[in-house]
């Protein structure tokens, strides 16, 4: 197979090939020289490393985090080395979304220093889909520590570092807006820290779709990162006007659930296999698609991921279960099993033989499941065949939205090429009666676009019941 070919830069003079970078790029390098290796290591030797990581973050954030003082006390920061660690790990409780912005609130989440080496701080804000904002505080060399893992994806991916970049997923407003977007000479902080790149196009996410295309045939990018739900759009959009981006080879896909359809319209639109990244602003990169399936590999190096059942038991393959996530390195501002609110579900080994976990698909939020009577809630898992059905129920369907707005109710949000014929009002509500059960009233919204989170989010089922 043909080596991708780099240019590293070079800080030393007089030297241009190899290139020798200066400090964060060594130190970058030396991250990615041992992610190398570690990919491959069996699971137990994984475990290893990170119990004597948790081991270090534990002790930090007991001494120096005032939330941790208490959580932490009776012996909890203290992890045995022996196999018996990963039971005094699961007594320590999880860490919710709530706990998180009232500590911090209170002042009590950042630590009171840091370890030296590990740089400044560094201050980011999520709005979470709940639009509740969550304030995240990392340190410099979680900043680096990060880049690396962006890297590994464009290594695995075998991406052409010299090809030009696009990200359609600025959604602040009056932010590279069509029909310029943004232009910069390279990829961005991530991969400039080692690697000359070609440059980088950015267009807001909240632009017109039609506009988006036409951006994108004009930028024609190698490739695309953008939300699923506006790949697919796009996709939609190009084969409808027999239109392809000519340079376009991969789309990566960020933020939202990858839905079915989306992989299947990019290979119908474009021929481009979609690559997927499961991270979070706060936790950093979770997982990545393999590079050789669909499944993805838990960024084990980087965080310790715990799928676990309601019973606070670990999952195995075949199971779904809720996401806990512990960042190994950002001692800036510690979270220690944080439940993130998503589902995923656990897959068997890979069968491309690295030794990183697998999840096999990841199910959203769980505050975006349906809301029974009994206080219950459940996945409405809308598959490929379900998504297949209504569209044909309505063939002037361009976009739908589901959302339970009480709980006897469910609302279909329609965006239509041409009102719709009193039939096909009944096929819609008739395949909403069949998803859902008889219990719902069913409501036909029509709406000239389909509502985002203010992060450019989409959802295709929402819940909006409000729990008291
Ligand atoms: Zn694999």
């Amino acid at each position: 197979m043909p080596q991708p070919e780099f240019t590293v830069h070079s800080a030393v003079d007089g030297i241009a090939w190899p290139g020798i970078p200066a400090a964060n790029g060594a130190a970058m390098l030396s991250i990615l020289f041992q992610l190398e290796s570690s990919q491959w290591w069996p699971e137990e030797r994984l475990l290893a490393r990170q119990r004597d990581q948790l081991a270090r973050l534990l002790s930090h954030a007991a001494a120096q985090v005032p939330f941790y003082r208490g959580r932490l006390a009776q012996g909890l920061s203290e992890l045995p080395v022996d196999s018996s660690w990963m039971e005094a790990w699961r007594r320590i409780p999880l860490l919710r979304r709530e706990e998180i912005q009232a500590a911090d609130d209170a002042e009590a989440m950042l630590a009171d220093a840091l370890p030296a080496g590990h740089g400044d701080w560094r201050e980011i804000f999520t709005s979470g889909s709940t639009g509740q904002p969550i304030r995240s505080v990392r340190s410099q060399l979680w900043e680096l520590v990060w880049s690396a893992f962006t890297v590994r994806d464009h290594l695995w991916h075998r991406r052409d570092l010299a090809g030009t970049f696009a990200t359609i997923r600025e959604s602040g407003k009056g932010k590279a807006p069509w029909p310029e977007g943004t232009e910069s000479a390279s990829w961005g902080y991530s991969t400039d820290t080692v690697f000359a790149t070609g440059p980088l196009v950015g267009l807001n996410i909240t632009t017109p779709i039609d506009r988006q295309v036409e951006w994108l045939l004009r930028r024609d990018p190698d490739y695309l990162l953008t939300h699923p739900s506006i790949a697919k759009a796009l996709a939609e959009a190009c084969l409808t006007q027999g239109v392809r981006p000519a340079r376009l080879k991969e789309v990566i896909t960020i933020s939202e659930t990858l839905r079915p359809g989306v992989r299947e319209a990019c290979h119908t639109a474009w021929g481009v296999p979609v690559s997927d990244i499961y991270s979070t602003r706060e936790a950093g990169y979770l997982a990545l698609q393999c590079p050789y399936g669909e499944g993805y590999h838990v960024q084990s190096e980087s965080v310790f991921l715990e799928v676990l059942d309601n019973a606070g038991q670990p999952c195995g393959p075949g199971q779904v279960g809720r996401v806990v996530v512990t960042p190994l390195h950002n001692f800036a501002m510690p979270l220690i099993r944080y439940d993130i609110g998503d589902l995923a579900e656990v897959g068997p080994p890979c069968f491309c033989g690295r030794g990183l976990p697998v999840l096999r698909r990841i199910l959203g939020r769980t505050q975006n499941m349906l809301l029974l009577p009994s206080g219950e809630r459940r996945w409405p898992l809308l598959s490929s065949p379900d998504i297949g059905a209504l569209l044909s129920a309505a063939p002037p369907l361009q976009g739908y939205q589901l959302a339970q707005t009480a709980l006897h109710r469910i609302e279909l949000r329609l965006v239509v090429a041409r009102p719709l014929a009193s039939e096909e009002e009944k096929a819609l509500r008739h395949w909403v009666q069949e998803k859902f059960g008889p219990t719902f009233e069913i409501t036909l919204v029509y709406l000239p676009d389909l509502p985002r989170t203010a992060s450019g989010k989409f959802e295709d089922f929402r819940c909006e019941v409000v729990v008291p």
